[in-house]
């Protein structure tokens, strides 16, 4: 698809960002064209429109950026999946473990029924730990994931074999 080269483009890519030897990609960059912004987010509604996706669930926080326009486009609710203490109603945590210690993601009780059929959206997948935990979180109260989809992929960090055999779409893939 011809529109892929243009959102490759936009990706910004900041070495030693948050600490020496990471590449970051930075999709701020990508926010401030408003055409390759639509651009993404209209590949992802072309690809999950009339798939009977009932819930869109987003991690913070750039899921938080991605999910919601897919989730209006294609006639689904939006679920936030926060960082611990964030949610103000009753919660379930999934914890899951980085390069050191551990983090955690919360979904309100009741914000998603069994039988749901659910999309997981965020920015960027490197070892697959949060999209994990996100799909952890969803089959716990029942719901079906029917696919997880990110901007970007890291492959080198092979986050894909975390999936349990869950479909990932991807965008962009980065070395
Ligand atoms: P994972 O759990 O797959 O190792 O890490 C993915 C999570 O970390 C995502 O929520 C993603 O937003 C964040 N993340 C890790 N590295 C990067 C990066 O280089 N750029 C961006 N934008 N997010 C990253």
């Amino acid at each position: 698809d011809p529109r892929i080269h243009g959102i490759k483009t936009r990706i910004r890519v900041v070495p030693d960002f948050p600490k020496p030897g990471i590449m970051f990609q930075d999709i701020t960059t990508l926010l401030l064209d408003p055409k390759a912004f639509k651009d993404t987010v209209d590949l992802f509604v072309e690809r999950y429109k009339g798939k009977d996706i009932s819930v869109v669930a987003g991690i913070e926080a750039r899921g938080f950026i991605f999910g919601p326009p897919i989730a209006l486009a294609i006639g689904a609710k939006f679920v936030p999946l926060r960082k611990p203490r964030k949610l103000p109603g009753k919660v379930i945590s999934e914890e899951y473990v980085l390069e050191y210690g551990t983090d955690c993601l919360e979904m309100h009780v009741g914000a998603v029924d069994p039988g749901d059929r659910a999309l997981v959206v965020d920015d960027l997948i490197a070892t697959g730990g949060t999209l994990c935990a996100a799909m952890k979180l969803l089959e716990r109260v029942g719901a079906e994931v029917v696919e997880c989809a990110c901007v970007i992929e890291l492959p080198d960090l092979k986050g894909r074999e975390r999936l349990n055999g869950k479909p990932l779409y991807i965008l962009v893939e980065s070395h």
